[in-house]
């Protein structure tokens, strides 16, 4: 059986001495009281609940499954899941980073993403119950009606009932301009909607006495494609005018998708049968009041699978120190057994060093980001809000698809350090992999991440965020320029953030004559900027620990952090020169390619 330990430690290290949120909050009226052992405690807690309450019940959500009664249309989810949502609900930790006015707690994002990353590890498809629900929340409070927000929010923030979004249709994903299911006005303000969503992630279960479905549909005279979607409220049960549960509403679940992985969460095809909904935000603006919860879904997203390649890397860890095999290629080194330990075998290392690094590299970069969603919220000067924003607008797409690509490459690394015993399901690795797989589809497939990246955020406005965060990296290489110890880590950052200039603009300009060209070049391009994301925190996390040391700090947490560093400047960061050559190939190479794909 798998084991977790919440890494504490780490999440202290990024919060409190790379990145000094607290420090940061003193300037926030509304986090101003969050000091550093307010947040510790609390993320303590959060991780005894991630692995005493949720994470023994990964195992056997995972072979039990979800199961749909066909007659009643209600999903029952695996064993001790709704006992455990019952804790969550108990604990208060649906309100952690709710606003206030509705019950909240009101604590910085930091403090809730750095939770959910324990959850993650723990379960991911227990955490997307309430994790689907925080999103909901997120729209609602960003778009709803004053009435909207009495109505949905409080209890979205008890966890008193849960969120979905209905997005996706049979023949509608990526392309959400196609969907087709309808909503007819009616004379009391309200709308009748008909249609049918699949792949509804948590669309029915046991948890709560309501769930609350954000829906997207088109009105009778909406223009064709994505300029004609409106987002609207659709609840399992009507609510009464005193907020109470009334009858039941025309959307149930019609059937449950059998997948690869997250067996415990259900994944819904709802039926909308002239089901009562009100409007959120403007007719056909509905696409952007759900933007809000995509996004906050595709940093949750790459939350996932940063949870799981910590929780990989943890058991990869342990069995490589206890599994004997083969001896060291140097000579023996565990002379009083019959073998040696296979973490001697320097490519055993390697796999286990590479999830390492990506999750602490991955934890440094959505840090980062729930950072920066803090200040774009609560920051007094409108300027810093501003330009937090645009960079969370850069960065999501990378923490979404580069976490979970490098999610996916960490948990198999992960799987394979087990040999033939991780292809076992007994020891859990197996589960780590398939429940990762799904992370670099949904919420947006990891391609049309890519191609946000690449045509919306770099290329749509000339590179100006891009030229922000290449201001962060030459401050650093400002800092840190003439110290020798630092060279390690910040030329190759330094030099990668040049040549990016140089590519984004070649790229642009190929771009310019032909759109295919942005598309041949998108993905091996974000894996390139995330490399110089991960690169730029490697090096201030190298910063941080490298001033420890020569403080005289003999804690061993410094000197693994800068060992994490040299490897994956080492052996992880040089892909990006065969990425930058892949990119450089051109479309024609995939296009020219008539008669192989005949
Ligand atoms: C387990 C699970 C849970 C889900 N949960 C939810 C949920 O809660 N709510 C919800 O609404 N949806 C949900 N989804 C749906 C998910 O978001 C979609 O599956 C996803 O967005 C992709 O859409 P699709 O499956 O229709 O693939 P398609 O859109 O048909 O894409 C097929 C392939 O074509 C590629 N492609 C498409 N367009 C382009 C392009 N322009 N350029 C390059 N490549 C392109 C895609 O990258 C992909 O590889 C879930 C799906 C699964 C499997």
């Amino acid at each position: 059986m798998p084991v977790y330990n919440p890494p504490l430690r780490d999440m202290q290290f990024v919060m409190h001495e790379v990145l000094n949120v607290a420090a940061e909050y003193k300037q926030m009226p509304a986090h101003a009281e969050t000091d550093e052992d307010t947040i510790n405690a609390i993320l303590e807690e959060g991780g005894k609940f991630a692995a005493e309450v949720t994470f023994p019940l990964n195992v056997s959500g995972d072979a039990e499954g979800c199961k749909l009664n066909r007659e009643t249309h209600e999903v029952t989810t695996p064993k001790g899941f709704k006992e455990a949502y019952a804790k969550y609900v108990e604990g208060g930790w649906p309100a952690l980073s709710c606003d206030p006015q509705y019950g909240g707690q009101g604590l910085p994002i930091v403090v809730n993403q750095a939770f959910y990353e324990m959850l993650n590890s723990a379960n991911q498809a227990w955490t997307m119950y309430p994790g689907l629900t925080h999103g909901a929340y997120e729209a609602l409070h960003a778009h709803g009606t004053p009435e909207q927000k009495k109505t949905y929010l409080p209890k979205l923030t008890s966890g008193e009932w849960t969120g979905t979004m209905c997005l996706t249709e049979p023949h509608c994903g990526t392309d959400l301009g196609l969907l087709r299911t309808k909503a007819e006005p009616q004379a009391d303000g309200t709308y009748r909607i008909t249609g049918q969503k699949i792949f509804i992630s948590a669309g029915e279960h046991d948890f709560v006495p309501n769930i609350i479905h954000l829906v997207l549909a088109r009105l009778p005279d909406a223009p064709q494609g994505s300029k004609g979607i409106s987002l609207f409220i659709v609840p399992k049960f009507l609510v009464n005018a005193d907020g109470s549960v009334g009858a039941r509403n025309g959307i149930h679940c019609g059937g449950l998708e059998h997948k690869m992985g997250i067996h415990g969460n259900a994944t819904c095809q709802m039926v909308l049968d002239n089901a009562v909904g009100t409007m959120v935000g403007e007719p056909n603006k509905g696409l952007q009041a759900m933007f809000v919860m995509m996004n906050a879904a595709r940093i949750g997203v790459g939350n996932q699978s940063l949870g799981l390649t910590e929780v990989a890397y943890q058991n990869a860890l342990a069995y490589a120190k206890d599994r004997i095999q083969m001896r060291s290629l140097s000579g023996p080194k565990a002379k009083d057994k019959p073998a040696d330990p296979i973490i001697v075998h320097p490519d055993v290392r390697k796999m286990i060093l590479t999830a390492k690094a990506y999750a602490e590299g991955g934890r440094a970069l959505s840090m980062f980001c729930s950072l920066l969603i803090d200040r774009e919220l609560h920051h007094p000067d409108e300027k810093v809000r501003k330009e937090a924003e645009e960079m969370v607008a850069l960065l999501t797409p990378i923490v979404k698809a580069f976490i979970t690509d490098n999610g996916h490459i960490a948990t198999n690394a992960c799987m394979q350090v087990f040999g033939g015993h991780g292809f076992i399901k007994e020891w859990g690795m197996e589960q780590f992999v398939r429940d990762n797989r799904i992370n670099m589809i949904y919420e947006g497939t990891n391609t049309v991440q890519s191609l946000d990246l690449l045509g919306r955020k770099v290329l749509g406005n000339n590179g100006a965020t891009l030229k922000k965060f290449g201001k962060l990296v030459a401050q650093l290489v400002e800092e840190e320029g003439v110290n020798e110890k630092m060279s390690e880590f910040i030329t190759p950052v330094a030099m990668l953030g040049e040549q990016i200039t140089k590519f984004t603009t070649e790229l642009g300009f190929k771009g310019y004559q032909n759109a295919d060209e942005v598309g041949a070049a998108a993905v091996d391009y974000l894996r390139v900027l995330g490399h110089l994301v991960f690169g730029y925190f490697w090096a201030r996390m190298a910063q941080v620990a490298l001033r420890q040391i020569a403080a005289g700090n003999s804690d061993p947490f410094y000197q693994a952090k800068l060992q994490t560093a040299r490897f994956y400047f080492a052996r992880l960061f040089p892909e990006t020169a065969t990425l930058m050559r892949t990119a450089r190939a051109g479309a024609k190479s995939l296009l020219d390619t008539e008669a192989a794909l005949a």
